[in-house]
């Protein structure tokens, strides 16, 4: 695990700027006690690369928390470009909108506060690019609801589905586990999608 944080360290010192708006959004999360379980700094600029390389301008993601992936997506749209984020807790919500404010980015990232499983119901589609980020053992019905507000060349991205490894224990009863072993089989059997994983 150090050399792992060692690794991670050397490649961001060398590839991302400092002192950007995404530390001081990580630090505003710090101090509001929010769980660090967002995204690294380098998965969010693979996430931003990837809206780029992709032309998306229409995101939707599932799972706020402080808005720091949100961040990264929404900085690399087009002009006009849109991302709706969903997310169910109030205070993580109360953050996020802060940090978007922060980032100057009001107009492009549209918090929705509720359950995500109600909000997607209330969606227009097509959206272009996915991100799945938020409770794990509804990570089917949120890869199905992705499908359904997807067009044909959308990009849906599922984040943490290695689990520390727990995602290949066939015997595991864990919600998380179980709802990430169900997606991943899901979208095996999907013939409308094309799908890789990556640890
Ligand atoms: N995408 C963020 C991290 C999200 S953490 C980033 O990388 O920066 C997961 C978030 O999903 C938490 O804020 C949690 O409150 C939210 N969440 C959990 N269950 C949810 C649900 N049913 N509907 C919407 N959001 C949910
Ligand atoms: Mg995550």
């Amino acid at each position: 695990m150090d050399q792992w944080a060692d690794v991670d360290q050397y490649f961001q010192k060398n590839l991302l700027l400092q002192n950007s708006i995404f530390d001081s959004v990580l630090m505003a999360n710090r101090e509001t006690g929010l769980p660090q379980i967002d995204v690294s700094p380098l998965q969010g600029k693979q996430l931003a690369m990837l809206t780029r390389i992709h032309g998306a301008r229409k995101i939707l993601e599932v799972g706020t928390l402080g808005a720091y992936s949100s961040i990264w997506m929404a900085q690399a749209l087009p002009k006009g470009g849109q991302l709706v984020t969903l997310e169910i807790d109030p205070k993580h919500a109360e953050v996020a909108r802060k940090n978007v404010h922060l980032a100057g980015l009001s107009d492009v990232i549209d918090v929705r506060l509720g359950p995500a499983l109600e909000t997607l119901a209330t969606l227009q589609g097509p959206f272009d690019l996915f991100f799945i980020d938020a409770d794990k053992k509804s990570n089917p019905e949120y890869f199905l609801w992705a499908l359904k507000l997807s067009r044909v060349g959308s990009l849906i991205i599922v984040d943490n589905v290695v689990r520390g490894g727990a995602v290949a224990d066939a015997s595991s009863t864990d919600p998380n586990i179980l709802g990430t072993r169900r997606l991943i089989e899901m979208v095996g059997r999907e013939k409308r999608v094309e799908a890789t994983a990556i640890q």
